[in-house]
């Protein structure tokens, strides 16, 4: 059995959705992809005076945005139980040995390889809890 990749998990600093990073793509990220970190980039060129607006504005529209994608989710999964096993095609994206094992199986959430998740979520616990002030003070450092 071969074996899998050290993951991380964490709350992606800008909209807090769980993400699972393997070792070797793990560069210390806390965003969950490139749009999470593009963005706040972004914003901080112009941080200093409109900071406070843009990003209640920001989180209202993703909130929105979160909302619409959930419901695409449901849709999507409410089509795959109806069709039975007619709509298979996001399964085919997994790894076909993993398939087999379909317990508790997790996948970094950039490279999509396969991880074992439960070396390295000592820290995890302790981030979440203080979910709440990370969500009202800027995300630090480049
Ligand atoms: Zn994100
Ligand atoms: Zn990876």
């Amino acid at each position: 059995m071969p074996m899998k990749k050290s993951a991380r998990e964490f709350n992606c600093a800008r909209c807090h959705k769980q993400v699972i990073i393997c070792s070797p793509c793990d560069r210390g990220n806390i965003y969950c992809g490139r749009i999470c970190s593009r963005r706040s980039r972004a914003l901080n060129h112009r941080i200093a005076n409109q900071i406070y607006q843009k990003t209640q504005k920001g989180q209202q529209k993703h909130a929105l945005r979160q909302r619409r994608y959930r419901q695409r989710l449901r849709d999507k999964q409410n089509k795959v139980t109806d069709q039975g096993s007619n709509d298979l095609s996001q399964y085919d994206l997994l790894p076909r040995e993993e398939k087999s094992q379909e317990i508790e199986q997790f996948y970094c959430h950039f490279c999509r390889k396969a991880v074992s998740i439960f070396l390295r979520n000592g820290f995890l616990r302790h981030h979440q809890e203080d979910k709440k002030q990370v969500s009202s003070s800027w995300p630090l450092g480049p």
